[in-house]
C-alpha cells in the first residue's frame, strides 16, 4: 500500500498523449520557428534521466512546447519545475499539465534569452561555487538558432557566476544540432575543434551524452540532434575575463586552416602586427606553425595570460578590432572563406 501510495505521488495522473494535446490545441509546428517536437516519452525520459538525479530539484525548462520533456521532468519527483515558453499557443496545454501536478509547475510566457531565472528559485538553494552543484538544473530542447546564442550567454554567466549560476555550478542538459554538439566536445587536433570547443571546455566539463536521430522528431529536422550535459568547473581552465578569452579564441580561429600566427596577428594593429605577434607567441611558448585546431586549452591559457599582460601595458590594445580598421580602409576582401559558417 505504502509503495503504491508513493508511486501515485510521483507519477502524473492519466493525461491525453502529447499527440492528442497537439491535435486538441491545434499546435502545428511552425517551420520558420524550427519547432520540432519530441513525442516519444521513452526519449524524453532518457533526456531527463541523463540530466542527473532530479529528486527534490528545482528545474528550469527552456522551450517546453507541447510538453513532452515537461512530463518526464514532472515524473522525476522534482520540487518545482519552471518552464519558459515564447509561443502562446502552448500555454493552455502546459496549463493542463500544471493542473495535473498541483503546485509543481510554474508557466512563464516569455523569452529565454531575456528571462531572469536568478530571481525565480529560493535563495536557500545557493551553494558556494566550490561545493557540489546545487539542486538546480536547466533542461531544454530549443530551436538551434536559440540554443547556440543561449549557451554562449550562459558560458559568460558561468565565468561571472551570475544569471542561472548565482545558485552555484548549475548543471545543464541541452540539445544541439549534432554537428554543434560535436564541436562542443571536440578534443585538440580533431576536425570539429572550433571556437565553441574552447569556450565551453575552459569553463565546463562537457559531455555529448547521446544522439537522437532526426526521425524521432515531428516534423523531422534536416539533421540529427545531440544531447549535451554541462557541469561548470570549480576552477576555470583559463583565468581571464570572458570577453578577453572570447577575443583571443575568435582571432585564433579566424583562418582555421592556416598557421595559428595568422589569425592571432589580427589581435594587433597593422603597424605593430609582426612584432607583437612574435612577442605573444614567444612569451606564450607556442609554435607559430601549429594550426588553430591543434592548440590545446593550456595553449589558449598561455595566449590569454600573455595577451592580458600586453593589454595592461598598452591600454588601447584591447579595444583594437581589425574589422573596424578594415571598414575604414575598405581594403581588399579578407580571406574569410575558411571561417566557420555559423561563426562558432
Ligand atoms: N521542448 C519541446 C519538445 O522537445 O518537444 C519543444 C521543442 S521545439 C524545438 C522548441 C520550443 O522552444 C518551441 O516550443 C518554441 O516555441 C520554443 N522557443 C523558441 N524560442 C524560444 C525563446 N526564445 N524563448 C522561449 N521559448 C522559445
Amino acid at each position: 500500500m505504502a509503495a503504491s501510495g508513493k508511486l501515485s505521488a510521483l507519477r502524473l495522473p492519466p493525461l491525453p498523449t502529447i499527440r492528442e494535446i497537439i491535435k486538441l490545441f491545434r499546435l502545428q509546428a511552425v517551420k520558420q520557428l524550427s519547432q520540432n517536437f519530441l513525442l516519444d516519452l521513452r526519449l524524453t525520459d532518457k533526456i531527463v534521466r541523463k540530466a542527473g538525479n532530479l529528486t527534490n530539484a528545482y528545474v528550469y525548462e527552456v522551450g517546453p512546447g507541447p510538453g513532452g520533456i515537461t512530463r518526464s521532468i514532472l515524473n522525476a519527483n522534482v520540487a518545482e519545475l519552471l518552464v519558459v515558453e515564447k509561443d502562446t499557443r502552448f500555454i493552455p496545454g502546459l496549463q493542463m499539465l500544471s493542473d495535473a501536478a498541483p503546485g509543481k509547475l510554474k508557466i512563464v510566457h516569455g523569452d529565454v534569452l531575456t528571462f531572469k531565472v536568478e530571481k525565480s528559485f529560493p535563495g536557500s538553494l545557493k551553494r558556494p561555487w566550490e561545493d557540489d552543484p546545487p539542486n538546480v538544473h536547466i533542461i531544454g530542447n530549443l530551436p538551434f538558432s536559440v540554443s547556440t546564442p543561449l549557451i554562449i550567454k550562459w558560458l559568460e554567466n558561468i565565468s561571472n557566476r551570475n544569471g542561472p549560476f548565482v545558485y552555484g555550478r548549475t548543471q545543464m542538459t541541452l540539445t544541439f544540432q549534432k554537428e554543434v554538439a560535436e564541436r562542443l566536445v571536440a578534443t585538440t587536433g580533431s576536425k570539429q575543434r572550433s571556437r565553441l570547443s574552447i569556450m565551453a571546455q575552459y569553463l565546463c566539463s562537457v559531455k555529448h551524452i547521446f544522439t537522437i536521430p532526426g526521425q524521432a522528431f515531428i516534423p523531422k529536422p534536416e539533421v540529427d540532434v545531440g544531447v549535451v550535459h554541462f557541469v561548470p568547473l570549480v576552477q576555470p581552465k583559463i583565468e581571464q575575463p570572458f570577453k578577453l578569452v572570447e577575443k583571443v579564441v575568435q582571432n585564433a580561429f579566424q583562418f582555421r586552416r592556416k598557421y595559428c600566427h595568422r589569425g592571432l596577428s589580427m589581435l594587433f594593429p597593422e603597424a605593430q602586427r609582426l612584432e607583437s605577434t612574435g612577442k605573444l607567441l614567444r612569451l606564450a611558448d607556442i609554435d607559430p606553425t601549429l594550426r588553430p585546431t591543434q592548440l590545446s586549452i593550456l595553449h589558449f591559457r598561455s595566449l590569454c595570460d600573455v595577451y592580458r599582460k600586453m593589454c595592461d601595458e598598452d591600454p588601447q590594445l584591447f579595444g583594437y578590432n581589425f574589422r573596424e580598421e578594415l571598414k575604414h580602409k575598405k581594403d581588399k576582401p579578407l580571406e574569410r572563406e575558411e571561417e566557420e559558417s555559423c561563426g562558432l
